[in-house]
């Protein structure tokens, strides 16, 4: 068992924490795990889901405009299964997300509302996941454009001057990132005691699971490597920035 007072996460304080990712079921599949642990001990956590989600589907007789209202109410079940109640859903295409400028814009307006001390995103580098597949480009394209929102958009306030001249939105520091779905981790969390919470908020996501009986074994089968399958572990791993 990990020695919670030396976890990286053992702040003293309560924290206010920021997930910004792509897609609805996205921070559920990166950090769930984390999310609940971080909720079960007093940290304060919302979400950013920056598309519809609205591709997400192989079924012929649903459209776009239907499947993001599908995905979006699925998001809002899951986050509440891990006691998360704020979402902000910005709404761009799904499949189409490209970091530029008025995405970067948008972000840091999220960012400088929320005003976060803690930031999770994604890693925009990971072109092949770790189990030898593709990543998709929505994710690095909102992993890239949440770094850059981070550092320096969020922080000087003639970055998107409109912001806080029109907006009166002030700059904003955020002391730590924590990028998921990375390939350089350097930290690593237990996130055993709440593997089960994550679960149940995936299995929200009813249009995304497939059969759940296989879904629940894929999942059950990521557990650590030193780990048996009679007394599973798991980690979700992160590489931590330490800003402010
Ligand atoms: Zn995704």
């Amino acid at each position: 068992m990990e020695d919670q007072d030396k976890a990286p996460d053992s702040w003293e304080n309560p924290q206010k924490v920021l997930v910004i990712l792509a897609h609805p079921d996205d921070p559920e599949f990166f950090c769930g795990g984390t999310t609940a642990r971080w909720v079960k001990a007093g940290h304060q956590v919302s979400y950013c889901v920056i598309t519809c989600g609205d591709k997400g589907t192989k079924d012929l007789l649903i459209g776009s405009p239907e499947l993001c209202s599908i995905r979006q109410a699925e998001q809002s079940s899951a986050a509440k299964v891990l006691g998360v109640n704020e979402i902000k859903f910005l709404n761009y295409p799904d499949g189409y997300l490209v970091p530029d400028l008025n995405l970067r814009r948008d972000i840091t307006r999220v960012i400088r509302t929320v005003r976060p001390d803690i930031l999770v995103t994604c890693d925009p580098q990971t072109l092949f996941t770790q189990n030898g597949g593709l990543n998709h480009p929505d994710h690095r394209a909102a992993g890239q454009a949440t770094l850059d929102a981070v550092f320096p958009a969020a922080r000087d306030h003639l970055n998107f001057v409109e912001l806080w001249k029109d907006e009166k939105l002030e700059p904003h520091i955020v002391r730590e990132v924590w990028v998921a779905g990375t390939l350089q981790p350097n930290v690593t969390l237990d996130v055993t005691d709440t593997w089960e919470v994550k679960l149940k908020a995936l299995f929200e996501h009813k249009s995304q699971i497939g059969e759940p009986d296989k879904f629940e074994e894929r999942m059950r089968n990521r557990r650590a490597p030193d780990s048996t399958a009679e007394k599973p572990r798991y980690e979700e791993k992160f590489r931590r920035l330490i800003l402010g």
